[in-house]
């Protein structure tokens, strides 16, 4: 990598303020290759050279990939006026990389949600020209049934004249309130549940359970989150 002041990246890692630093500097916290830091200014190699801060080694960073699994009533967005937003439940470790959501649950939706500082990664993942599959579970008001499957598969027409992509349907259980899992290749406004609206049935609960090859680690509880390994990042496109 280049190089860059010691401040710098200590402060963009969220150890302090430039101000801050310079003091931290001067108090003995900072060593790098193992030789306290008397100048804030130090180049660095973040690649190359070992920063070590109050004792402890930082573990050097540009991009973060977070899986969360989302719960109801939380937006997934960087802002709200009104509700609640899933980077409400991200602690300030993290905070500090600037993570967003790589596409959008419903607020009521629940399950597999990214979040990334790596807007190129989440460019690629969102292109509708790559038709990374996405599948949820949810819940139907309504027997769901096999011409579902078949209309599904098809293509149906949404409420706006869209024509949706073929999907696949598998119904886990087909009862007054049914259980599926569909699978999607595109991302529209509301997908998932203005399908079931085309075909005179009402989602009453929806959970994402993976983007392209990830999937939702079920030992997160709701509103839990952890980072991904290197594998699971190359999983999702
Ligand atoms: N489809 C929906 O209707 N809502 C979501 O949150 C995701 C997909």
């Amino acid at each position: 990598a280049k190089k860059q002041r010691v401040d710098k990246v200590l402060s963009n890692l969220g150890y302090g303020s430039r101000a801050e630093l310079k003091k931290f500097c001067k108090q003995g916290l900072v060593f790098v290759n193992g030789k306290a830091v008397s100048n804030p200014g130090l180049q660095v190699d973040t690649d190359i050279d070992e920063i070590v801060f109050n004792g402890e080694k930082i573990n050097y960073r540009e991009f973060i990939y977070l899986m969360m699994n989302k719960p109801d009533g939380y937006i997934s967005a960087t802002f709200d006026k009104h509700d609640p937003i899933v980077l409400d439940l991200i602690d300030d470790e993290y905070l500090v990389f600037e993570p967003f959501p790589v596409g959008r649950l419903d607020k009521d939706t629940e399950g597999l949600l990214v979040l990334t500082n790596d807007g190129q990664l989440a460019h690629r993942v969102l292109s509708p020209k790559k038709h990374v599959p996405k599948t949820y579970y949810a819940k139907i008001d309504g027997k769901v049934t096999e011409e579902d499957i078949e209309a599904f598969k098809q293509g149906v027409v949404l409420d706006d004249g869209y024509e949706t992509m073929p999907s696949e349907l598998v119904i886990l259980k087909s009862d007054d309130i049914s259980e599926i899992e569909l699978t999607i290749h595109e991302g529209k406004f509301h997908q998932v549940k203005r399908m079931f609206e085309s075909v005179g049935k009402t989602v009453v609960y929806l959970k994402r359970l993976s983007m392209g090859a990830l999937k939702l680690d079920e030992t997160l509880e709701l509103g839990e989150y952890r980072e991904l390994t290197d594998e699971e990042v190359k999983l999702i496109e």
